[in-house]
């Protein structure tokens, strides 16, 4: 059997931008025997995420990432299809996902790691599982339920930043279907503001890198800001915050324009915010998606519920081909991409 490896090729160091050479295809084969309690799947779609960027360094500066392993095949989240099983409870033809999928396009994985997928749940629409009904929605869900302190007639505003991102364009309008009365977002391009405005349900969207951002934020946002959606940290950041009510709530979700620095996570805010944010008792504590893998179960079906009404509008940028994951995730850290930056390896 002759497949396909993705082989991580040099490590970046801290403060170096990722690009798509630090990849680089290689053919192999794999055992054509499974051992009792193996599958042999098939590659369906990959995920690429902006944590991989951590992965990246010798140091992720994180305790439940492993660095990637220079001249290893890379692996991330992955969704494919049962070829043949050597495990009780999976069966060739059923669909599965796991954090770990191998960058290959088959692949024999250990059994019990994988978990075994409802394609009726996402109407068939398989890549959802790394997206709106996967981590991504997840982490929106609950880092809104968690640390969003969202009430039902309460009048609060929300902003999100990396707002037409995957995590951000779910995190705006499960705002929404939380409580919040008014959703804005601050995104890179016009076309994402607009789409955010015109089918998420947002009530405004700023392009960060046109014009004034406090400015737009102040007219926008008129009696200030009661729940912030963090996906980016930085600027972007500082300004919202400054324009935070007393008692307010930071989502703490991620500081993607601070990961090709060398700086701890969560980076300290600039002093005079930090001031802002301790005088007028705005939380900011960190939220890791993963621990509240009990809530998981209950937390995906009321994702797919949504999905399913037509509540939860789902936006996916596609790159086709293993040979262009690495090509996928460059443009995804440098905002290529509308919704969740899915990679279809085999249809
Ligand atoms: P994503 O938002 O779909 O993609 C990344 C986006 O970030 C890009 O499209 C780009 O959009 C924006 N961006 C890149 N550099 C930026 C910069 N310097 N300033 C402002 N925006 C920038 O990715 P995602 O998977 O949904 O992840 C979003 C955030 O959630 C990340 O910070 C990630 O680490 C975090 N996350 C956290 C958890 C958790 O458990 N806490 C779980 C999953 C993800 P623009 O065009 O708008 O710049």
């Amino acid at each position: 059997l002759i497949i396909y490896l993705f082989y991580f090729k040099i490590t970046l160091g801290k403060n170096g931008v990722p690009v798509a050479e630090n990849f680089r295809l290689e053919q192999s084969t794999i055992a054509d025997t499974l051992q009792t309690g193996q599958v042999r799947v098939k590659t369906l779609y990959l995920s690429v995420d902006p944590y991989m960027r951590c992965r990246m360094n010798e140091d992720t500066g994180s305790d439940y990432l492993q660095p990637w392993q220079l001249s290893e095949v890379a692996d991330g989240g992955g969704v494919g299809v049962v070829e043949e099983s050597k495990h009780d409870n999976l069966a060739e033809g059923d669909f599965v996902t796991s954090f770990t999928w191998p960058w290959q396009t088959v692949a024999i994985l250990d059994g019990s790691l994988l978990q075994k997928l409802v394609p009726q749940l996402v109407n068939g629409r398989l890549s959802y599982f790394l997206g709106a009904a996967g981590i991504t929605g997840l982490t929106a869900l609950l880092g809104i339920r968690e640390k969003g302190h969202v009430a039902v007639g309460a009048n609060q505003t929300m902003v999100v930043s990396g707002a037409a991102g995957a995590c951000g364009s779910l995190a705006g309008q499960i705002g929404r279907l939380e409580g919040c009365s008014r959703v804005v977002g601050i995104a890179g391009t016009d076309e994402k503001c607009s789409i955010l405005v015109q089918e998420m349900g947002f009530d405004a969207a700023i392009n960060y890198k046109k014009g004034d951002v406090a400015k737009h934020l102040r007219e926008l946002c008129p009696g200030g800001v009661d729940v912030y959606f963090d996906n980016v940290g930085g600027d972007i950041s500082d300004t919202v915050v400054s324009q935070m009510n007393q008692n307010s709530h930071i989502i703490l979700c991620g500081q993607i324009s601070q990961y090709n620095k060398d700086v701890p996570y969560p980076p300290p805010l600039p002093r005079d915010i930090e001031k802002i944010q301790k005088e007028r008792n705005i939380t900011r504590e960190r939220f890791l998606v993963l621990n509240y893998m009990d809530k998981q179960e209950a937390s995906v079906l009321q994702l797919c519920q949504w999905i399913q009404e037509g509540k939860l509008k789902v936006r996916e940028t596609v790159v086709e081909g293993l040979a262009n994951i690495g090509a996928a995730f460059q443009s995804m850290m440098n905002g290529g991409n509308i919704g969740k930056q899915i990679v279809l390896v085999s249809k």
